[in-house]
């Protein structure tokens, strides 16, 4: 089979790391050599710098984790997107899941923060996805698409531009990860969704988030909808973050 889109995997390093740590993290990222895939870290904000200055000249990106839905101004606390820009940041999470349950962001919040960072020339990844009650209740179209159907709107004509990550709320963090089945049909799902919207869905990477590991990451990318993941305790491992970009090698 072959596969239109190169594969894009993403680190998710949470509020974890030390100035020390990162740097032993850093360099076994930075002495990997060539990958084939696009690879990023999106690290906490005050390690922003350090991930560009170690990073710089080699395959990996960085970007951040959330970002203000604002420009500047009084937002105590806020990180902009102009920020980022101005670190470098080629990437920048938007909607996790831990965002939208502990920080009460909307789908409309969400939405604006995808618009600022497109505006600044950083890209999106907007995740969406269900929770097991959810699932249970058999709601996970009706939610992703829902989630998704906001930022469509507010992006308008850029939509296309952004990196869609499904991530079932049950698979964050559990050692549970979504079957490639499972998370396949979602994947289709929102590529006709997309599809419909911007009429360039065949060229958007719509990564999977939920427990990927080096022992899981191929049969997810080898799925025709799966185009990378979204890495969360994986990608504090230099080795194991390295296996999974290597695992969509035979895709
Ligand atoms: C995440 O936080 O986006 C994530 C997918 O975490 P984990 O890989 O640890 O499930």
């Amino acid at each position: 089979m072959s596969h239109a889109r190169r594969l894009l995997v993403v680190g998710n390093w949470k509020m974890h790391g030390t100035h020390a740590s990162n740097e032993v993290l850093l360099e076994g990222l930075r002495s990997a050599g060539p990958l084939p895939c696009d690879a990023a870290v999106c690290v906490p904000f005050p390690y922003l710098a350090q991930a560009a200055e170690r990073l710089a000249r080699s395959p990996l990106a960085w970007g951040a984790q959330d970002c203000s839905a604002f420009e500047e101004g009084a937002y105590t606390g806020e990180v902009s997107a102009v920020m980022l820009a101005d670190f470098g940041c080629r990437y920048v999470i938007v909607g996790h899941s831990e965002r939208r349950a502990l920080h009460a962001e909307s789908d409309q919040t969400v939405a604006d923060k995808a618009r600022a960072a497109l505006a600044r020339g950083v890209t999106p990844i907007v995740c969406v996805g269900e929770t097991l009650a959810q699932r249970e209740a058999g709601e996970t179209e009706v939610i992703v698409k829902r989630q998704l159907s906001a930022v469509i709107h507010t992006l308008g004509h850029c939509a296309g531009e952004m990196v869609v990550a499904y991530e079932p709320v049950w698979a964050i963090g559990t050692g549970h990860s979504a079957s490639p089945e499972q998370a396949q049909a979602v994947h289709a799902l929102l590529r006709s969704q997309l599809q419909a919207a911007t009429r360039h869905a065949g060229g958007m990477r719509l990564l999977y988030g939920g427990s990927v590991k080096p022992d899981n990451a191929a049969t997810l990318f080898a799925q025709p909808d799966i185009d990378g993941g979204l890495i969360g305790g994986a990608a504090l491992k230099a080795a194991d973050f390295l296996a999974i970009c290597r695992a969509g090698v035979l895709r």
